[in-house]
């Protein structure tokens, strides 16, 4: 056995004390926590990192909280079009989803796509229909609607300003209404085995059938046992440019670099060349743990088996 470890994150952006109530700061603490737990019990009882991976990002989805899965932000229509990827490390073996309605659980989908289609991503209606054929499980609308997020999506539905652009004033707008709440999870197994995954409901306000880094292999989420587990949260279209998680895998297989230095490489340097904002998780085949963030805030946690355990919201 050797020392397994698992990292969540629940989105990047402008998270500041000062906007957050003691109420609310319990709330997700409580969530990451939950979710944390879900993962690590996976991997204490021996079992692999794809299904850590899984567990943990089931209960972020299941979360309003969290723009993922039933707290998925609006697109332009009024509606949500989540995206989900997961991808094991040891054999390179992967699924994606994209713009999926009404999946309860979309990183399921994206699962199941790895373990019973021929494919590795799916989109739209066709990945809806393969939804239904393998018996995913599906909600009404209903279920994915919370005031909070119907209020966000108000605000803005009228106005192009905040629909994804690429100015410095938008993504300012875009953070300060802490629009990143994307979740993703990296885990390392007993058996030295890493996975990640990332579920997102994207941008709010998102049309044309916007996607994001999320499902993209290389972009959102990678992993490969040689190097690293990655799972990112941010602006999607900046991280897609660097292919940022790969770009971690990259820099540890050519330049030798640790896990720790390769993300701080690509989180503070690649990142900020494409004003990328956000950060990312991550795990290597010997159990050690990385998270960074070049954004005010990253709802965050960790825990390993030699007894450390983190959970954090804002730059400490
Ligand atoms: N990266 C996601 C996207 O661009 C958003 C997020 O991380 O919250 O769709």
């Amino acid at each position: 056995m050797q020392p397994f470890s698992i990292v969540i994150h629940g989105g990047a952006g402008t998270i500041l004390k000062e906007d957050m109530t003691p109420d609310l700061e319990k709330a997700y603490q409580q969530a990451l926590d939950e979710a944390l737990e879900a993962g690590y019990g996976v991997l204490e009882q021996g079992g692999c990192a794809v299904n850590a991976v899984k567990a943990a990002i089931v209960v972020l989805e299941d979360n309003l909280l969290f723009n993922a899965g039933r707290g998925s932000v609006f697109t332009k229509k009024g509606v949500q079009e989540m995206d989900a990827a997961i991808m094991d490390g040891k054999n390179r073996e992967a699924g994606a989803v994209a713009a999926v309605r009404n999946v309860r659980n979309p990183i399921e989908l994206a699962a199941e796509v790895m373990h019973n289609s021929n494919h590795v991503f799916l989109s739209g209606k066709g990945a809806n229909d393969f939804a239904i054929k393998q018996g995913i499980k599906l909600e009404p609308d209903e279920f994915f609607f919370s005031q909070f997020r119907y209020d966000q999506w108000k605000a803005m539905r009228d106005s192009d300003n905040y629909s994804l652009d690429h100015t410095h004033q938008g993504l300012e707008e875009l953070m300060k209404d802490k629009k990143f709440g994307t979740v993703g999870c990296a885990a390392c197994d007993m058996e030295g085995n890493i996975a990640a995954g990332t579920s997102t409901g994207g941008m709010t306000n998102k049309k044309y059938g916007r996607i994001g880094d999320s499902p993209i292999l290389g972009a959102g989420t990678y992993a490969h046992n040689t190097t690293c587990a990655i799972s990112c949260t941010g602006h999607g279209e900046p991280f897609i440019k660097a292919v940022a998680a790969y770009d971690v895998a990259a820099h540890m297989e050519y330049k030798g670099m640790s896990l720790h230095d390769a993300m701080h490489e690509v989180v503070h340097t690649k990142l900020i060349e494409l004003n990328g904002e956000g950060g990312m998780i991550g795990v290597d085949a010997k159990g050690n743990v990385a998270m960074m963030f070049n954004s005010a805030g990253m709802y965050r946690a960790m825990k390993n088996s030699s007894g450390e355990k983190f959970i954090g919201i804002y730059r400490d």
